[in-house]
């Protein structure tokens, strides 16, 4: 059957069964809560139904709507947006613990906060990070099973595509994610188990190699990222702390581990544009010494990457490191997004801030302060940009300094 023969709703209800089965792999008599735009209703209505039809507990969904969150910069006082609902953070960390898993949908605009104070919107966001902390750890220790997949919202598919007329729009964001997200193999439940294979693949070539440093290197990039003591490369399915092997991205094409923290020297250049809670932040350069950074610009949005550089003590160091070579069913479709799950799988990329526990071997009983002496970085904030293009080349080194060439413009070698 080709794509264009699959009626939309069969497809919503494959990315339903997906993000149940493959991005979830959600256990008979867990919870579930779910996070979702309040567009995205049709697709969370197919994802509960999957999810009941699996044996879930209970579904709760918490959607959240663009023109509520704009009301808010628009009208609250400055010193309300301090303010963030600690109770429901509470609850939903609680949740977390007592094992729900957690499914979140991304497509809000990506822009929607373009135009408002930057200082107002640091607050509240510094706000919500503070609040839901705990379960931000738990979610990054996998502790329990957790995935994101999209929806593309009338406002998203629009920035996307901003020359068709809004149906059309939507229809070819669509396309982008079905085919990305591996809807349309015959049976997708089997291409995602072949697709894990494969990054585990290739995550256990890098595991045997033991690299001390990554050497990127293209325009505007000569970046030395040293990679933590027993570091762990991840990529596709992870298994949770409790033994579920879910997938936390659909889609998915990284491979990725923790950096050290105190590690990482020279300059980057980002080579696409970072859309971080409704703000654009474009052709950001940087200056890391000691694992830090130094120095940093940024074309457009250069006050929102400074407030988030200024966030915590973390926020200005790596707490991750993802190879994705140039070409990608993600990266073919030469789709700029404008969504980080879908740019950063379609391009090797940094993240600042916190790491995640799994790219890290032998962490059992290990207190935070053993994992930060290994490298680990800490923060309230994780935040992807995206270093890599055809442009750039990749190798790995060892301690002594010899290097191997992982990849060549954008390419595994
Ligand atoms: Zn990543
Ligand atoms: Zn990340």
């Amino acid at each position: 059957m080709s794509e264009a023969t699959i009626p939309f709703a069969d497809r919503l209800d494959r990315l339903g069964e997906v993000a149940v089965r493959i991005g979830l792999n959600l256990q008979p008599g867990q919870e579930l809560v779910v996070s979702a735009p309040l567009e995205a209703v049709a697709l969370v209505r197919r994802i509960t139904e999957h999810a009941y039809r699996a044996g879930a507990s209970l579904v709760t969904t918490q959607y959240s709507d663009d023109e509520a969150t704009l009301a808010r910069y628009r009208f609250a006082s400055d010193d309300a947006l301090d303010h963030s609902a600690q109770w429901m953070a509470d609850g939903i960390a609680r949740a977390y613990r007592e094992g729900a898993a957690r499914l979140a949908i991304t497509g809000s605009n990506p822009t929607l906060l373009n135009g408002q104070d930057p200082a107002r919107v640091s607050r509240a966001s510094r706000a919500a990070s503070r609040a839901s902390r705990e379960a931000m750890e738990i979610i990054t220790r996998f502790d329990t099973n957790w995935t994101i997949v999209a929806f593309a919202t009338t406002a998203w598919s629009q920035q996307v595509f901003p020359e068709l007329p809004a149906e059309q729009a939507q229809a070819r964001l669509w396309d982008a994610i079905f085919a990305s997200s591996r809807l349309e193999a015959p049976d997708p439940v089997i291409a995602w188990q072949q697709h894990n294979a494969a990054l585990h693949a290739k995550a256990a070539m890098l595991n045997d190699r033991r690299f001390h440093t990554l050497h990127f290197t293209g325009p505007g990039t000569d970046l030395r990222v040293g990679l933590a003591d027993g570091h762990a490369w991840a990529g596709g399915s992870e298994r949770t702390t409790n033994g579920i092997d879910c997938n936390p991205n659909i889609p998915t094409e990284e491979v990725f581990t923790t950096p050290h923290s105190h590690r990482v020297s020279g300059h980057v250049s980002s080579t696409k544009p970072l859309f971080h809670q409704g703000t654009l932040i474009d052709d950001i350069r940087v200056t890391f010494e000691g694992g830090r950074i130094i120095e940093s610009h940024a074309g457009k949005g250069e006050d929102a990457l400074r407030r988030i550089l200024e966030t915590d003590d973390g926020a200005a160091r790596l707490g991750e490191v993802a190879l994705v070579p140039h070409a990608s069913p993600i990266s073919d479709t030469g789709i700029l997004f404008r969504n980080t799950l879908f740019d950063e799988n379609a391009s090797s990329h940094i993240a600042l801030g916190q790491a995640y526990t799994k790219c890290l071997f032998d962490t059992e009983g290990a207190s935070p302060d053993d994992l930060a002496s290994r490298g680990a970085n800490m923060s309230m904030i994780h935040i992807d940009w995206m270093i890599g293009s055809d442009k750039i080349d990749l190798d790995g080194l060892h301690e002594d300094g010899t290097a191997t060439p992982l990849m060549r413009k954008g390419e595994w070698v």
